[in-house]
């Protein structure tokens, strides 16, 4: 692989990585070790927040997942589910679709995950607009890569719909 490439791969590597390992870092769990610290969530008034709270179930965050579903779905023209399994564990196979649609949907649950982390502990919750600026980040550094591979038909499978949506190209 190209330095670039293992660059790229390596950093999303990294967002998964740091994001599995906030199950470590939970409200709930923290609270075991210090009962000082509340158990609660520190987005809505849910008094236990565990992990599939505090990345999924919490309704600030279903808010911000139903955004990105629906972009996605806009974007690909046809109905996507969201759901913890092909979001959070990337059980990309439910989704149907092309190999570049799947690696689309999976970039964005993985950029959705990153802003999560991001706001990890914070009052608010990730914004759309933000999430939108990660997805052209990562398209715009996949693309020399496919470019250097000689296969620039395979970035557009994956990015192309995204980039006609919002008038990149
Ligand atoms: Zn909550």
């Amino acid at each position: 692989m190209a330095p670039r490439e293992v660059a790229i791969s390596s950093k999303l590597r990294f967002i998964q990585l740091k994001y599995l390992h906030m199950a470590y870092r939970t409200p709930i769990v923290i609270h075991r070790a210090h009962p000082s610290y509340p158990p609660g969530c520190p987005k809505c008034p849910c008094p236990r927040a565990d992990f599939l709270h505090i990345t999924w179930t919490c309704p600030r965050l279903q808010h911000f997942w139903g955004r990105v579903e629906q972009t996605v779905s806009r974007v690909l023209g046809r109905d996507i589910i969201l759901t913890p399994k092909t979001a959070l564990l990337e059980i990309t196979f439910e989704w149907g679709g092309s190999r570049g649609e799947r690696r689309f949907l999976g970039m964005a649950t993985m950029i959705a995950k990153r802003d999560i982390a991001k706001h990890w502990m914070a009052k608010q919750s990730p914004r759309l607009s933000t999430w939108r600026s990660g997805m052209d980040w990562v398209s715009k550094l996949e693309e020399p890569i496919y470019n250097a591979r000689g296969c620039p038909q395979k970035h557009h499978r994956i990015w192309g719909k995204w980039w006609a949506f919002y008038g990149l190209e």
